[in-house]
């Protein structure tokens, strides 16, 4: 945006409700681009669903859930740049990633200077699937790659599921649990059986068949709102935006087709000239049921619901993993992250362990020592020598919505961010992004939601 251009902006208000990432997004967009922002969030920190706090026996940080970027999430890491604090990242060069099953360590890993065919070696030598099923494996690649999601026809695939999919293209059950939903689960937070093989390519081609870089992880190594909490807050007070926390938007003002004023908890009026909500589904319709016109862009959200992830972290007298972090094929507790290696701890005597597991729902209604006890079962089992380790902490984090489901015919339910109300936007892992709901979608949905704004105003 050229000088002129921001200097007209910034007669322009800009009200974003919520402070996760796609809100911190679009507000960081718009300062960008000059508008004048206030940006508010009901809880007392600037992050929603990716926060982390500090335990008070270990003095540890704690993230509310690992979370994992791919070389892919290009606007994420654009956005941690702008932030300054890319430098808090570790991003692996290539994938490299551990699979551990009945006793056998599995790498899968990819080669520079191969394009697309970067993991073939690691397939060919992986020791989970036997030869026959690796044939399968690089059909169901190839056919992947030759879909183009960009086709009219490709949203046919959001009509049936992955596993539907993978088994019309000679996929057994091997090949499914033992390397695709390796990749599903994880990504799109729900078994492979459930999500849609639109989104389930999208990850594939997005991935392990696109470059080398695209499919390398990468991950936070200070706690998560040490990353984006006060970063986002100096980042926009620097420049005169303005933000409210603990203040819950409580209901909005119409007028006709416009949105007046915004009131919140303590009575307070806020008044702009556009609002872009930034806020989970739920809560949105909760706020938005009285108006009638904006029902239009809403009535398909009743299809969309929430998939759990549990996360359990668990302290040790003794070190007792030495990778980053590992998948563990055949247990409920899906992956372990190693925080003492995330963190760059390398001389604690004690072993910070983070469990990660993904569409948890028939596990989420446990108690809390019942997934501490068989979270130690199986630590027990992958790790023989946590037999002798002591448990000296634990803490279990549950998130029965922490991201939106993926399932057949979901993705035509998510709205895109303009909607009826001509000075009202959305933003959100939930809309429509192209991307799952993760960290990449939500920061896209805030460039979006701002990109749909400007254009309005350049009408
Ligand atoms: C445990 C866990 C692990 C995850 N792992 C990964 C991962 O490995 N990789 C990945 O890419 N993604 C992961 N995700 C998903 C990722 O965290 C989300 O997709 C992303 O953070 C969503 O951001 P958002 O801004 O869309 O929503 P949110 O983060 O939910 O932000 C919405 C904000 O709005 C605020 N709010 C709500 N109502 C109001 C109101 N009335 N007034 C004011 N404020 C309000 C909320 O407090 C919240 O801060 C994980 C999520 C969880 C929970």
């Amino acid at each position: 945006m050229d000088k002129e251009h921001k200097e007209q902006n910034n007669d322009i208000s800009v009200t974003i409700i919520g402070g996760g990432l796609s809100g911190i997004s679009a507000a960081i967009n718009l300062i960008q681009k000059g508008f004048k922002i206030t940006l508010i969030e009901k809880r007392p920190y600037l992050g929603g669903r990716t926060f982390s706090f500090t335990d008070s026996n270990t003095n540890d940080q704690v993230d509310n859930g690992q979370h994992l970027f791919m070389g892919c999430f290009k606007n994420f890491i654009k956005l941690l740049k702008s932030l300054s604090v890319y430098d808090k990242v570790y991003t692996q060069k290539s994938l490299k990633t551990e699979i551990l099953s009945k006793g056998k360590i599995g790498i899968l890993k990819s080669l520079p200077y191969l394009g697309k065919f970067h993991m073939l070696p690691s397939l060919l030598r992986y020791p989970h699937v036997n030869f026959k099923d690796k044939i399968r494996i690089i059909y169901g690649m190839i056919k992947a790659d030759l879909i183009n999601l960009n086709d009219n026809n490709a949203i046919k695939l959001d009509k049936i599921t992955f596993r539907k999919w993978l088994e019309n293209n000679y996929q057994n059950e091997n090949t499914i649990k033992n390397i695709w939903n390796l990749i599903i689960l994880p990504t799109l937070n729900d078994d492979i059986s459930n999500v849609s093989a639109y989104m389930g390519l999208m990850v594939i081609k997005n991935s392990i068949l696109a470059k080398p870089k695209e499919a390398s992880l990468g991950y936070s190594k200070a706690g998560l709102s040490q990353l984006l909490d006060m970063p986002t807050q100096d980042f926009i007070n620097q420049r005169s935006g303005k933000i409210l926390l603990n203040q819950n938007v409580k209901s909005l003002n119409f007028n006709n087709d416009k949105l007046e004023n915004i009131k919140l908890s303590k009575d307070i009026v806020i008044k702009s000239d556009f609002y872009i909500f930034a806020i989970p589904f739920n809560e949105l319709t909760n706020l938005l049921t009285k108006n009638i016109l904006i029902q239009k862009d809403l009535n398909k959200i009743s299809n969309l619901s929430f998939s759990p992830i549990i996360a359990i972290h668990l302290w040790f007298d003794k070190i007792i993993m030495n990778q980053e972090f590992l998948a563990l094929l055949e247990s409920p507790i899906q992956w372990v992250f190693n925080r003492n290696k995330i963190e760059e701890k390398p001389n604690s005597q004690k072993q910070h362990l983070c469990i990660s597991i993904s569409g948890a729902s028939d596990l989420i209604n446990l108690s809390k020592n019942e997934l501490i006890k068989l979270s130690l079962k199986e630590i027990k089992k992958y790790f023989p020598i946590a037999d002798s380790a002591k448990l000296i902490q634990s803490i279990v984090i549950k998130h029965s919505n922490a991201t939106i489901r993926h399932l057949p015919n979901s993705y035509e339910s998510r709205p895109k961010n303009k909607t009826s109300i001509k000075n009202l936007y959305l933003a959100g892992d939930w809309t429509k992004t192209g991307w799952p709901s993760t960290m990449e979608g939500a920061v896209k949905s805030g460039i979006d939601s701002s990109a749909a704004l400007i254009k309005y105003l350049n009408e």
